[in-house]
């Protein structure tokens, strides 16, 4: 049973890549921590390192660093709820604002906001413009863009463009040419049919993205670089396609993606 021909304008959507950029980025979210002790001694609304500026702003970070705060993103663009034993806030990054005194009322850049920058920053909390989806193979959170839809691969799940991956069906090698955020059961190839209509894909989730790829035999044998821009891009259920451990990858480069 042959695999499913993807439609003829998809291929050029892959080779310019701004798909595939504004898709998920594999960037796994780390589960939000909790307060475990009180804020500090002065609180949120206490002076603030005192002193010179330059010296507070110091003291700011390293509270910021160390002091117990949970950290949540809102629903709302750039929006973040910061929960402190002294008061729970509200950051906004994008205009670089937060509810407490030490911001509100005497305009410091407070320990909210740097600790909202260092959370975004290890990727405990989606920046401004993301939001948490679900891979759809194993379920874990990824941060994609907030305005995306469509079905998402987390960084375990999702095959880098250009990479050497096997047919989980037929074990036969392939090169990808695209991730796409449209699942399985909506996308169609140019006959019309759906990629979850193929009988070849009756094990695999009708929810997963596409994954694009092109055949390129079971051993690239010339020395030079592999060039796929020719060959013709069948679209498949993201785990139908399996990746290839370092020792089983072909060295060879690839080009015409
Ligand atoms: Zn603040
Ligand atoms: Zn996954």
């Amino acid at each position: 049973m042959a695999p499913a021909l993807t439609t003829d304008e998809r291929p050029s959507r892959s080779r310019d890549g701004v798909r595939d950029d504004r898709g998920a980025r594999g960037r796994t979210p780390i589960p939000g921590d909790a307060p475990e002790e009180p804020d500090g001694p002065d609180g949120p609304g206490g002076p603030d390192g005192g002193g010179d500026a330059e010296a507070g702003d110091a003291a700011r970070t390293v509270r910021a660093r160390t002091e117990p705060m949970a950290v949540y993103a809102l629903r709302d663009d750039d929006q973040y709820l910061v929960d402190t034993e002294g008061g729970t806030y509200v950051v906004d990054l994008g205009s670089e604002t937060c509810t407490c005194p030490d911001h509100a009322i005497r305009g410091n850049h407070c320990k909210h906001l740097r600790r909202v920058d260092m959370a975004v920053g290890i990727g405990r909390v989606p920046a401004p413009g993301e939001r948490v989806a679900a891979c759809a193979v194993c379920g874990s959170g990824v941060f994609v863009p907030a305005r995306e839809t469509g079905a998402f691969l987390c960084g375990d799940h999702r095959p880098a463009v250009g990479s050497f991956v096997r047919d989980r069906e037929t074990d036969e090698l392939l090169v990808v040419t695209g991730i796409r955020a449209t699942r399985a059961d909506e996308y169609r190839t140019k006959d019309g049919k759906r990629i979850s209509d193929y009988e070849t894909n009756a094990d695999y989730g009708v929810h997963e993205p596409v994954i694009e790829a092109v055949y390129v035999g079971n051993a690239p044998a010339s020395p030079g670089p592999l060039d796929v821009s020719g060959r013709k891009r069948y679209g498949f259920p993201a785990s139908r396609l399996r990746r290839l451990d370092p020792g089983e990858r072909p060295g060879t480069p690839v080009i015409g993606i």
